[in-house]
C-alpha cells in the first residue's frame, strides 16, 4: 500500500448523526455515577455560580457530533484490526492562553508530520486525534499543595482552578468550565479549517519535514526521508489530485476526568436515541480514575463515544478483561482502547500478561502505547522531566510484546507540542537540563518539542517496517 492509500482506503461509514437539541441529556441510568465513589474532583457544588455554569454548559451547542463521533469508532475499528494506525498528541494540559493561531498550527502540523512518517512506516492510514479542545482536567495525587507554611488546593487544570499559588487563584470556580467549553470550540473551529481547508495537503506537509531534515543532527533518517520525498513527488509528477491528498479527518480527545462538566456537555443523538459525550470526539479514563466500581467507568460505559483506559504497570489480566466486560460488553471494534504506560524498565515484563489475557478471551480492543507516564523523573534542578531514550525503548518494549504476542501495536499516546520547548532531555539534537529555566513552559508533565516528536516519528516508522 502507498501513502495514497491512506486516502483511498475508505469505510463503510455511518450514516450522519445529528444532534439537534440542547441541554442535558435524559437517559436512562446516566446518572447512576452520583451515587458512586468519584474521585479527583473539586469540592465545587455549593459555589454559588455551579447551577448557572452547569445550566449554560447544558444550554450550549455540542463540540462534536455523534456522526463524526461513529466515524471515528469506525476508523478505530480497522485501527483493532491491524489495518489501520492511531496517532494521539498534545498538551500534558491545555492552557487558555495557549489557544492561540500559532501554538495551535504548530501542534497540528507537528501531529500532520509525524503522522506522514508513520503512514510510510507502517504502509497503513494513520489514524490522527489530539489531546487538544477540551485536555483541560489535571488528576493530581494530593488534593492541596503546601508551600512556605500555606497550604491551598491543588491545581486540577484551568477548567478548575489557577496554576498561581495564591488562595485567590486556587479556589475551584465553576465558570472556569464555560470558558473551557468556548476554548474548546475555537480550537476545534481553527483545527477544523486548518484540516479540511488545505493546510494539511500532503505535499505541504512533506515540505515541513524538509526543513527538519535539513538538521545535521537527523541525517540518519535521510534513507527513509528520501523515500517519503520521492513517493510524494512521483504522486505529484503523475497529476495525483484527490481530495485526500488536500485534507485529512483529525479527532480531538481529552481526559474525561471532570464529570460535571462531561454529563452537561452529553446529549441524545437524534438518529439512534443514544448518548454521547459531546465535548470531544474520544475520551478517556486515567490511570487513577479506572476503578471498576467507580463513577468513570460507569458513567463512561453508558455514552457511546469511542473511549480509552490507561493501563499502568499495577494492572492485573483480571483488571482488564472486566473493564472490557464493563465498557465493551457487545465487543464493538472501536470502541474500546487500551492506553498503556508501564515505564520503559516494566514494559517487557508487566505488558505480556495483559496483552495475552486480552487475545485470549477474544476481545478486539485498540493497543496504544503510552512512554510518557511511565518515565517521569525529576532533574537535579528540580524540574519534573523525561529522557528521550527511556520513551524510544518504552516504545520499542511495546512493539516486542505484541510482536511476541502476535497481536496488533495499534498506535502511539505522546505528549508533545508544536514548539520548540525544553521539557524532555535528549534527542538527536540535544536538550540538557541547562535549558529548562528559559525553555520550559508546560505546567504539569514534560512535552516532546518539536524535534523530538518528528524524531520518534522517524523511529517508530523504521520499527514499524519491520512489523509490517
Ligand atoms: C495524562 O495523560 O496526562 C495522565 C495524567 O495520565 P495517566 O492517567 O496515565 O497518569
Ligand atoms: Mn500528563
Amino acid at each position: 500500500m502507498t501513502i495514497a492509500d491512506e486516502h483511498r482506503a475508505e469505510t463503510p461509514l455511518p450514516a450522519p448523526g445529528e444532534i439537534l437539541h440542547s441541554g442535558a441529556a435524559e437517559y436512562p441510568g446516566l446518572d447512576q455515577w452520583r451515587s458512586l465513589p468519584l474521585k479527583q474532583q473539586p469540592d465545587w457544588r455549593s459555589h454559588p455560580d455551579f447551577d448557572a455554569a452547569y445550566q449554560e454548559l447544558s444550554s450550549n451547542p455540542p463540540l462534536v457530533f455523534a456522526g463524526e463521533v461513529d466515524k471515528l469508532k469506525a476508523r478505530l475499528a480497522k485501527v483493532a484490526a491491524g489495518e489501520a494506525f492511531l496517532l494521539q498528541g498534545g498538551d500534558c494540559a491545555e492552557t487558555f492562553d495557549g489557544v492561540t493561531a500559532d501554538k495551535i498550527s504548530a501542534r497540528v502540523k507537528t501531529i500532520l508530520q509525524m503522522a506522514v512518517v508513520l503512514t510510510y512506516g507502517a504502509s497503513l492510514p494513520v489514524v490522527k486525534m489530539g489531546r487538544m479542545a477540551g485536555q483541560y482536567a489535571k488528576p493530581r495525587s494530593s488534593d492541596t499543595e503546601t508551600r512556605g507554611g500555606v497550604t491551598l488546593p491543588s491545581f486540577r487544570g484551568e477548567i478548575v482552578n489557577g496554576f498561581d499559588f495564591t488562595e485567590e487563584s486556587r479556589i475551584p470556580d465553576p465558570k472556569r468550565m464555560v470558558t473551557a467549553y468556548h476554548k474548546s470550540a475555537s480550537t476545534l473551529n481553527l483545527v477544523r479549517a486548518f484540516t479540511e481547508g488545505g493546510f494539511a495537503d500532503l505535499r505541504a506537509v512533506q515540505q515541513w519535514n524538509k526543513g527538519f531534515m535539513e538538521n545535521p543532527a537527523h541525517a540518519k533518517y535521510e534513507q527513509i526521508a528520501g523515500e517519503i520525498d520521492r513517493a510524494v513527488r512521483f504522486m505529484d509528477a503523475c497529476g495525483v489530485e484527490f481530495d485526500g491528498l488536500k485534507r485529512t479527518e483529525f479527532y480531538a480527545a481529552h481526559e474525561a476526568l471532570l464529570l460535571d462538566y462531561e454529563r452537561a456537555l452529553t446529549r441524545i443523538d437524534s438518529r439512534t436515541g443514544q448518548p454521547y459525550v459531546t465535548s470531544g470526539h474520544f475520551v478517556w479514563i486515567g490511570e487513577r480514575t479506572r476503578d471498576l466500581d467507580g463513577a468513570h467507568v460507569d458513567y463512561l460505559s453508558r455514552v457511546r463515544n469511542p473511549l480509552g483506559v490507561k493501563l499502568g504497570p499495577t494492572t492485573t489480566p483480571e483488571t482488564a478483561l472486566a473493564l472490557i466486560d464493563k465498557l465493551d460488553p457487545q465487543r464493538e471494534p472501536g470502541r474500546l482502547t487500551f492506553i498503556s504506560r508501564m515505564g520503559a524498565a516494566n514494559v517487557r515484563e508487566k505488558l505480556p500478561p495483559l496483552v495475552e489475557a486480552v487475545r485470549d478471551a477474544g476481545a478486539q480492543v485498540v493497543w496504544v502505547t503510552d512512554p510518557m507516564h511511565g518515565n517521569t523523573i525529576t532533574a537535579k534542578n528540580g524540574y519534573k522531566t523525561r529522557r528521550f531514550d527511556d520513551v524510544m525503548d518504552e516504545v520499542r518494549g511495546f512493539f516486542e510484546v505484541h510482536r511476541a504476542a502476535g497481536t496488533y501495536p495499534g498506535g502511539l499516546h505522546v505528549e508533545m507540542t508544536g514548539d520548540d520547548v525544553a521539557e524532555c532531555l535528549g534527542g538527536s539534537d540535544v536538550i540538557d537540563e541547562s535549558a529548562f529555566d528559559a525553555r520550559y513552559e508546560s505546567l504539569v508533565d514534560p512535552r516532546l518539542n518539536h524535534k523530538q516528536s518528528l524524531e520518534m516519528a522517524f523511529l517508530v516508522a523504521e520499527a514499524l517496517t519491520q512489523v509490517t
